[in-house]
């Protein structure tokens, strides 16, 4: 399921290699000030996409559509994709999370890694290795009377901004000297002036009909730690500055982003530009495309919120499997496989559009039941005894593993005396069209044979605790004339002396409104008190519990949850229910 469908992006690039964009050699090395970038000339691959985490939270579903298309578009081409971490905001920034983002791609089967391209083979980055050529870029711009250090506050800087209908107001320091600002400049890079004193703006235009136009500020004080310079820098560069002069060092030539983005790009266009008519960026500049992010009913797929779910405890963590986050869905038992089927289904386009969450649910059923194997488990036990069967008898029965897969072989479990059913398969007083268990009727018990119900034990309560059965001997699944007796009922059972016992969580969505961070309130108002409802089940004895994802029949699909499981009692999740029991 790679980015291979035909959408607009794939026609700009299908367009760029035929008018032959890029040449053979468009990419010169970077500036003598840039970090060595790649060792090895850059032609094989022609197209370099990016993929751009901030690292200061969990990856989302969302993040996975930016990373199918980024590194699915370039390996579509036989080009590259990059990870870069874009670290210019060290507040909120930490290395648990520049793992944790890895860990994701990875898993997703997507590598920065490009071992067939000899010397030039890692593409991992870091905004944070650019930050002395992007403060030599800097001093440059000042020096061309295209940046000035402004003085004044950051109320006064939004106040002369202007409005969409009026125009900015020119600061009293747009037009100090250039040496001016150098000398500023240089003292806020060395610490000399606090927090908010003073920033780096572009002078581009106060009176643009684009506010992102309007002297943008390129660099801002912030005396912070940084995960990775540490206390190197005082100043950071502003995402909008940085992300093209990024894009440019590294070659990339499609720089695909969301449609927010769409009034930065001529400020994009314009940074590259600049610092190629400087002579400090080589021609043919990257361009920046916009597509529709993902917006998914029942979750919220922004970082800061998630964030939020975590700290106050509202779920287990980033990896809960009640999580849109990469590592939640992955706990969930979701597969890579199924969450690029759903990246593909869902498309690329530049409308925005709201998907259900129900669609991701049936990628993983498309996904999953051509190949999960199948098996029996129990959610809601309650005994049925096999009256005319010795307790010290016991009868193998064989299921196949997966309907349509016979290479997968047959799976082997004991019918004994005590089994154990869904509670839900015994009415002693039987609804209209029930044909499960009640007094006097008939069913099997599928793999094995044809019971006939003889009654019920109850407690005190009037509860049900135990369900009674006469076996027929000559009805065993598979065995000639196993279909003489008719009946209109299958029950799915396990032995309760064989069935190994199992915690199943049982999830409902995480909030209760389909979006709930569209209204005024407050989106944690929306949570669902019951997402997620645990049951002591069994499961079928011989079960693997290795395997990825099973098919519990009647039941859903359902994946072990080895961080749950360190006690010792296997702990299962169900992904999802084998039918959209949520249609709209
Ligand atoms: P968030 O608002 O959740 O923090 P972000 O866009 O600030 O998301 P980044 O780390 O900057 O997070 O995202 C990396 C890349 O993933 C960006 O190119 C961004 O456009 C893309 N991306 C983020 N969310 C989505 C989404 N919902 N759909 C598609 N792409 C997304
Ligand atoms: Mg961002
Ligand atoms: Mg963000």
């Amino acid at each position: 399921h790679e980015a291979s469908t035909s959408n607009f992006l794939r026609q700009i690039i299908d367009a760029d290699l035929k008018a032959d964009r890029f040449g053979d050699k468009r990419w010169a090395a970077p500036p003598a000030t840039a970090r060595e970038l790649d060792k090895a000339p850059i032609d094989s691959a022609r197209i370099r996409t990016r993929f751009p985490p901030e690292p200061n939270g969990f990856l989302h579903i969302g993040h996975a559509k930016s990373i199918w298309v980024n590194f699915g578009m370039a390996a579509h081409y036989g080009g590259i994709c990059h990870l870069r971490f874009d670290d210019t905001n060290p507040e909120k920034e930490e290395q648990a999370y520049v793992e944790a983002i890895m860990d994701a791609v990875k898993w997703l089967g997507y590598d920065w890694q490009h071992s067939d391209q000899p010397g030039d083979q890692s593409h991992l980055y870091f905004a944070s290795d650019y930050f002395e050529v992007m403060y030599q870029f800097a001093c440059a711009l000042i020096n061309a009377n295209l940046a000035y250090v402004d003085e004044q506050s950051a109320d006064q800087m939004r106040t002369n901004r202007g409005t969409l209908t009026s125009p900015g107001t020119n600061s009293p320091w747009r037009d100090r000297p250039a040496q001016a600002s150098l000398q500023r400049f240089a003292e806020m890079r060395a610490g000399q002036h606090p927090d908010g004193a003073m920033a780096l703006r572009a002078r581009i235009d106060m009176a643009s009909p684009n506010i992102n136009l309007r002297d943008p500020v390129i660099y801002r004080i912030r005396h912070a730690h940084h995960h990775r310079t540490g206390d190197a820098w005082c100043i950071y560069p502003m995402y909008s500055w940085a992300h093209p002069v990024e894009d440019a060092l590294e070659g990339i030539t499609h720089s695909i982003c969301t449609l927010e983005f769409e009034d930065q790009r001529p400020f994009y266009d314009w940074t590259l530009n600049t610092l190629a008519d400087l002579g400090l960026l080589k021609r043919p500049l990257p361009h920046q495309y916009e597509f529709a992010r993902l917006n998914m009913s029942y979750v919220v797929t922004s970082k800061r919120k998630l964030l939020q779910l975590v700290q106050e405890g509202h779920v287990q963590g980033w990896d809960d499997p009640r999580m849109p986050t990469i590592a939640g869905l992955r706990r969930r038992g979701y597969t890579p496989s199924s969450i690029k089927l759903f990246c593909e289904r869902t498309g690329v386009s530049k409308a925005n559009s709201r998907i259900d969450y129900s669609v991701l649910e049936q990628a993983f059923r498309d996904d999953q039941d051509p190949v999960a194997p199948r098996a029996v488990a129990i959610l809601d036990p309650v005994k049925l005894v096999i009256t005319n069967l010795p307790a010290d008898q016991v009868v193998m029965c064989q299921a196949p593993r997966h309907p349509h897969l016979p290479e997968l072989g047959q799976r082997e479990f004991a019918f004994t005396r005590e089994l154990w059913i869904e509670r839900e398969d015994f009415m002693e007083e039987p609804a209209k069209k029930y044909f499960r268990l009640y007094p006097g009727n008939q069913v099997r018990l599928k793999y094995a044979f044809v019971v006939t119900c003889t009654g019920c034990i109850k407690d005190e309560h009037g509860r049900v605790t135990e369900v009674h059965a006469e076996y027929l001997p000559d009805t065993r699944s598979g065995t000639p004339g196993a279909d003489a007796v008719k009946v209109k009922g299958t029950v799915t059972w396990v032995s309760a002396t064989h069935a190994i016992a199992a915690q199943i969580r049982l999830y409902d969505r995480l909030f209760t409104e389909a979006y709930p961070d569209a209204g005024d309130g407050d989106f944690l108002d929306h949570l669902n008190p019951d997402s997620v409802k645990t049951v002591n089940g069994w499961l079928e004895p011989g079960i693997d519990l290795n395997t990825a994802v099973w098919q519990f029949e009647r039941l859903g699909y359902f994946a072990p949850d080895a961080k749950a499981s360190e006690n010792g009692l296997p702990v299962i999740n169900r992904v999802t229910t084998l039918k959209d029991t949520w249609a709209a």
